[in-house]
């Protein structure tokens, strides 16, 4: 929906929930396999993924549409900078697990890097880079302390 005079949306909708994505026919008989997956987000997609490339023979199970999830809701940017998370990370769990935190998003991308190579995957995945600002005095000196500008 859009106001006559904008482009815009007046609510903010997902494009990929636009975009062409496969369906399935309901599952109507029993399977046999090594492991079924529930829900057909990221996790499960990746889940499944991963056992079957170890051999397991695998369903993924959904309930309404692949990907109609939170997973089709995202704006697909992959960072592991999440505003100022880190200074709250380490505030409230510890430095050695806000590393930790780190690491598995720094791990995560390069997992959905190499499976884009690998699988040949046409997503126009492209290196960016990630700018953090804000609009208010504070959260600019809490930024410039970050960066180590203070
Ligand atoms: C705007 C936005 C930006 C984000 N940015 C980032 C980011 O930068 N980095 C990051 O790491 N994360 C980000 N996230 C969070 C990330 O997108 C979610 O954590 C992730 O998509 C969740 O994936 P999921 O597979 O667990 O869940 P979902 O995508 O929600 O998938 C779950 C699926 O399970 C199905 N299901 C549920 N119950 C059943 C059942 N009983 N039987 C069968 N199927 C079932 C649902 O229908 C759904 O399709 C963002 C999220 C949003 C909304």
């Amino acid at each position: 929906m859009t106001h006559s005079s904008s482009p815009i949306p007046n609510y903010p909708e997902s494009y990929w929930l636009h975009a062409e994505r496969a369906s399935y026919p309901s599952l109507l008989e029993n399977l046999e396999v090594d492991v079924a997956v529930v829900g057909g987000g990221i996790a499960g997609i990746t889940s499944a993924y991963l056992l079957a490339k170890e051999g397991k023979s695998v369903v993924l199970l959904e309930a309404d549409q692949v990907l109609g999830g939170t997973t089709g809701h995202t704006t697909a940017k992959i960072s592991a900078q999440h505003g100022l998370i880190y200074e709250e990370l380490i505030q409230h769990i510890g430095e050695e697990d806000a590393k930790l935190y780190y690491e598995s998003n720094r791990d995560a991308l390069h997992f959905i890097k190499e499976a884009i190579e690998t699988e040949g995957i046409a997503c126009d995945f492209t290196h960016e880079d990630a700018y953090i600002y804000s609009v208010s005095e504070k959260k600019a000196h809490a930024i410039k302390k970050r960066m180590g500008g203070l």
